[in-house]
């Protein structure tokens, strides 16, 4: 409830029998209703399309998750008019009666988790416990913004103004407008969730453009929001092509802000067009953008070896590499680097690939043109590397690829400076600690990083040299929480945002100073 400080959703574990039944009965609730069609929402109207997006599993291909309707550039027009029809009204309900309704989504998600997680394991191919982190990750964001929200609007908490006699000085937070949400695949509930509660509890009114690969749990969540009462308009949902409806929507005059989080290429796209001011247009579009990431591990020859290479391998290949956190690279000290080398090949060597219903550890990637760019990486660093575990496809009906590395690797090779977003890890060797801090710094990116060392010196040192949003030190660059590593990166990772941090919802407000005299 609003009135306990926020803490962070615990995480299942599948280890104990109950709790794997428990997702096991979820997923096979989930699998009943497999191969629906879902509609846009766009005000109170359900709207179905002829055009569908068919969402199947990456792990099982011949399986059909939905068939999704697809928006075009006429209804991404009438969703933006009810949008801005409804900003009116909703820009003046309370914000606790806002807030009321993250918090009313929150409860209802974790009471249903595993079926929020049984969709993802289908449809995104994640394992149980990737699955449940994302739901858990979810519920964090509601919980969290919410709290936020009503702390940003009660009076001179944020920011105390300072004191003038004979006036009466108050700063408010007041919504933008209609916004354009383009969540990833990765994280299909938990981002695409906090990206859209953030817009919506600030007052915002949005679009939601769910990603093509994901779009059935987007609509759970949709209808999340819909159960809990939220008014037709305030959540509309558009799925559609990036080409066409993103486009379309980005350049449009009445967008106010669009949030977005996804590759390099389409983020600086997105930003190259909301920059442009159409016809018409009053403002200057607000871009949240969230990117890629080539995160790395640095260890140096005082760090605990196993653990160094246990962060390595889960960082490298937690939902096969496909997170921006991903430490798809690591540097190591010359006087260990053969040891933790053959540590972090051993791991790779057990990581068994399979179907995500059964809970292998690596499941598939996420669609045909990740499998293909992927594979076509692993050709290039077979040029660039010595092939220490992995190297190419993976059984099953999908598309499974092996856990891969590649040791000996230069820090300008292209499979250490290019976002791969898959299960490749590229291994370095540094003469000294300092110098591996720099190959670390060698990146157009700047989202997460972490240090092995038992130094203190060292230690401080590389927590003022390591550029990135997220580091970490003795432990993994995957996996921050809500609240308490506020998330977002540096330089090509984005635009400097953090998501589950205390300035997020700035992002989504304007602060309005008034003052009057007495
Ligand atoms: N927040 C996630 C983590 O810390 C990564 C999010 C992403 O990949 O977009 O692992």
């Amino acid at each position: 409830t609003p009135n306990e400080a926020f803490r962070n959703e615990p995480f299942v574990n599948f280890a104990l029998e109950e709790n794997k039944q428990a997702m096991l009965a979820a997923i096979a609730k989930v699998k009943a209703r497999l191969g629906r069609e879902y509609p846009l929402h766009i005000g109170a109207e359900k709207i179905v399309t002829e055009a569908k997006i068919k969402s199947i599993n990456p792990g099982n291909v011949d399986e059909v998750i939905g068939y999704v309707s697809k928006a075009d550039q006429a209804l991404a027009e009438q969703a933006m008019q009810t949008a801005l029809a409804t900003f009116e009204t909703w820009k003046k309900v309370p914000v606790a009666e806002r807030a009321e309704y993250l918090f009313k989504a929150a409860a209802i998600m974790r009471e249903r988790k595993h079926e929020f997680s049984a969709m993802m394991v289908l449809e995104a191919g994640k394992n149980y416990a990737e699955a449940d982190a994302d739901t858990a990750e979810a519920i964090d964001f509601m919980e969290f913004y919410a709290r936020e929200m009503l702390r940003l609007a009660a009076t001179n908490e944020h920011q105390p103004l300072t004191p003038v006699a004979g006036e009466d000085n108050k700063l408010t937070y007041i919504p933008l407008g209609v916004g354009i949400v383009i969540p990833p695949w990765n994280f299909p509930l938990a981002i695409c969730v906090g990206m859209s509660t953030a817009a919506i509890v600030s007052g915002n009114t949005i679009l939601l453009k769910p990603a093509s690969t994901t779009p059935v749990i987007a609509h759970m969540f949709v209808e999340l929001m819909e159960e809990v009462g939220l008014p037709a308009g305030v959540l509309n949902f558009v799925p559609g092509s990036g080409a066409e409806v993103g486009d379309y929507l980005t350049t449009h005059p009445k967008t106010r802000f669009v949030s977005f989080t996804g590759s390099k290429e389409i983020g600086l796209r997105i930003s190259r067009l909301a920059a442009d001011t159409a016809p018409g247009q009053i403002w200057i579009k607000r871009l949240v953008a969230e990117m890629g990431g080539k995160d790395g591990i640095v260890v140096d020859e005082t760090a605990d070896l196993d653990a160094a290479a246990q962060a390595i391998v889960a960082s490298a290949f937690g939902f096969q590499g496909q997170k921006c956190s991903a430490g798809s690279r690591a540097f190591i000290v010359e006087s260990v680097y053969e040891e933790v080398v053959e540590k972090v090949a051993a791991l790779t060597k057990q990581i068994q690939s399979g179907l995500p219903e059964q809970n292998f550890a690596a499941g598939p990637v996420i669609d045909q043109g990740s499998y293909d760019k992927i594979l076509g990486y692993i050709e290039i660093g077979k040029n660039e590397g010595r092939l220490i575990a992995g190297g190419g496809k993976a059984e099953g009906n999908g598309y499974y690829i092996q856990p891969t590395v590649f040791a000996d690797v230069d820090g300008k090779a292209r499979i250490m400076q290019e976002e791969i977003f898959g299960p490749v890890l590229a291994l370095g060797k540094a003469k000294d600690w300092r110098e591996a801090i720099e190959v670390y710094n060698d990146t157009e990116f700047g989202l997460t990083g972490a240090f092995f060392s038992k130094d203190e010196g060292r230690i401080e040192e590389a927590l003022e040299t390591m550029h990135c949003g997220n580091l970490y030190v003795n432990r993994k660059c995957t996996g921050a929480l809500v609240g308490a590593h506020p998330f977002g990166g540096f330089n090509m990772s984005g635009t400097d945002s953090k998501a589950g941090g205390y300035d997020y919802l700035l992002l989504f407000t304007q602060a309005k100073m008034t003052s009057r005299k007495l």
